[in-house]
């Protein structure tokens, strides 16, 4: 990188920060991994095998988060479902880490919504096209505030659930995660270069379901955090 402070073309973007829950400290964001089918009973409902295939990863951007707002029903879908899913914040990263180097890495968590663009990512599937339409749009990713480490421990257990107008819609717990936050680090680690801020999304457990505009979402992992919007 290029250090040409006052010689930018335009101003640079503004940097995605989350607050850090109970403190005025925010967390700058990197970059935005996510986990595909790291549920099993969720890789079953999407017509997957999870004893055929490893979870997998791609990407959602930095500026995708959404904190402290309603989340606006993106256009192009008739379709648009909630995942919720525990975030994994790093304070460190690198290559190629061990397990423990990974645990060494995590800053802190919060309970975040992989919302998707289900027609779009169905069509992109058919072709064997990249998720991105279906993934990486604007406000696709609300999260809560992020709770550090030092307070909550590393959470291995722990309801993981959404209700949407008060209904309980998806009800799962970290244990039935495939990979565990320490092995998503590790493996994201030999293939692309970590660093702090980058976060990660788990993968969500079964039961994802259409949203409509006016629903009102509540979701949580017990012991981290809470999230409550609207779709507006
Ligand atoms: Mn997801």
């Amino acid at each position: 990188m290029t250090d040409c402070t006052g010689l930018y073309s335009f101003p640079p973007p503004p940097i995605t920060a989350i607050p850090v829950d109970g403190s005025s400290e925010h967390v700058p964001i990197r970059r935005v991994y996510c986990v595909g089918r790291n549920y099993a009973d969720h890789a079953r409902e999407m017509g997957a095998d999870p004893t055929a295939e490893r979870p997998f990863f791609f990407q959602k951007n930095p500026d995708n988060l959404l904190y402290g707002e309603d989340f606006p029903y993106p256009p192009l879908s008739s379709d648009v479902q909630h995942e919720v899913e525990l975030a994994v914040v790093l304070k460190a990263g690198g290559t190629n880490l061990t397990l423990p180097q990974a645990m060494a890495a995590i800053y802190g968590y919060a309970v975040a919504i992989d919302f998707t663009r289900r027609d779009l990512q169905a069509a992109a599937k058919a072709k064997g096209q990249p998720w991105i339409t279906g993934k990486a749009f604007e406000h696709s990713a609300p999260i809560s505030a992020i709770v550090p480490s030092e307070r909550i421990g590393h959470p291995e257990h722990g309801r993981i659930w959404l209700d949407n107008n008060g209904a309980a819609i998806q009800d799962g717990d970290l244990n039935q995660m495939i990979m565990k936050p320490a092995e998503i680090i590790a493996e994201l680690s030999r293939l692309f270069c970590l660093a702090a801020g980058d976060i990660i999304l788990t993968g969500t457990p079964a039961g994802v379901a259409p949203v409509r505009k006016g629903d009102k979402l509540t979701c949580g992992i017990d012991g981290v955090a809470q999230l409550r919007l609207s779709v507006v």
